[in-house]
């Protein structure tokens, strides 16, 4: 028989033995804005030895649970989710409360590392930020961070070819820090994420690129932000500088 346990192992691919799929209510649909989106339920408990807060070994009891909802990879065209509830565990000795920890993902994140990884693996095959934003249902912003998390020394390293239209922008990323991105503005390609969007620094990084392989940037879109503009003419003699008409309409409420 088909078990709760392969359900969620083999199914679901949760690959952590504490965590079971709730028999009474395993799962529901429910829209969630446009989207139909599956929702399983699972419990994620077990037996907690000593306090993590005081190191005490005696008495950990285990009081109510809290549940966080996590995004698992996508079931094509419904988003999945996770409703998993959390064990608390109460030190007798210190009267600290410990919630039960799990590798599916972490800790006050609501993306699954199953998610992390699969956007990653994407991210190989040069797809675009929005693309895989949107296959797995979360903005592009997020898309890039986690593709920074899993391996910040991508940063700087990806673009060995540069094409003839470019689009510069900045978002912020985890710590509230700006990376500069270069993507293709025709194919709507990330080309690169840098960590730093001084001008000294991407100066440098530019510095890369041969003065031939820079000339033939035909077209640059970019924010109304003075501080790519005035380098650009330098680096880029050939280029065309293109300001962002969705930066322009926001000029106004600035
Ligand atoms: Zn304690």
């Amino acid at each position: 028989m088909f078990s709760s346990k392969d359900f969620i192992s083999n199914l679901l691919g949760i690959k952590d033995p504490n965590i079971t799929l709730d028999e009474n209510n395993p799962f529901e649909t429910q829209m969630i804005g446009d989207v139909e989106a599956v929702i399983y339920h699972a419990v994620l408990t077990y037996t907690l030895k000593h306090c993590p807060n005081c190191g005490f070994k005696g008495q950990i009891v285990k009081n109510r649970t809290k549940t966080s909802r996590i995004l698992l990879p996508n079931n094509n065209p419904r988003v999945s989710y996770l409703d998993l509830k959390k064990q608390r565990f109460l030190c007798r000795k210190c009267q600290s409360t410990t919630t039960a920890k799990t590798n599916v993902v972490k800790r006050s994140r609501w993306i699954s590392e199953q998610v992390k990884l699969s956007v990653n693996l994407e991210a190989m095959h040069n797809s675009s930020l929005k693309d895989i934003a949107e296959r797995h249902g979360i903005s592009a912003s997020s898309v890039q961070r986690l593709i920074i998390e899993a391996n910040p020394s991508i940063m700087g390293n990806q673009c060995h070819h540069l094409p003839e239209h470019l689009l510069f922008d900045e978002t912020k990323t985890t710590g509230g820090m700006y990376s500069f991105v270069m993507m293709d503005s025709r194919q709507h390609q990330l080309l690169e994420m840098l960590p730093s969007r001084l001008t000294k620094d991407l100066k440098r990084y530019f510095g890369r690129f041969s003065l031939a392989e820079r000339q033939r940037i035909k077209t640059i879109v970019v924010d109304l932000n003075a501080a790519y503009v005035s380098f650009i003419p330098q680096i880029f003699p050939n280029a065309e500088i293109i300001i962002d008409r969705f930066h322009l309409v926001q000029m106004p409420n600035r």
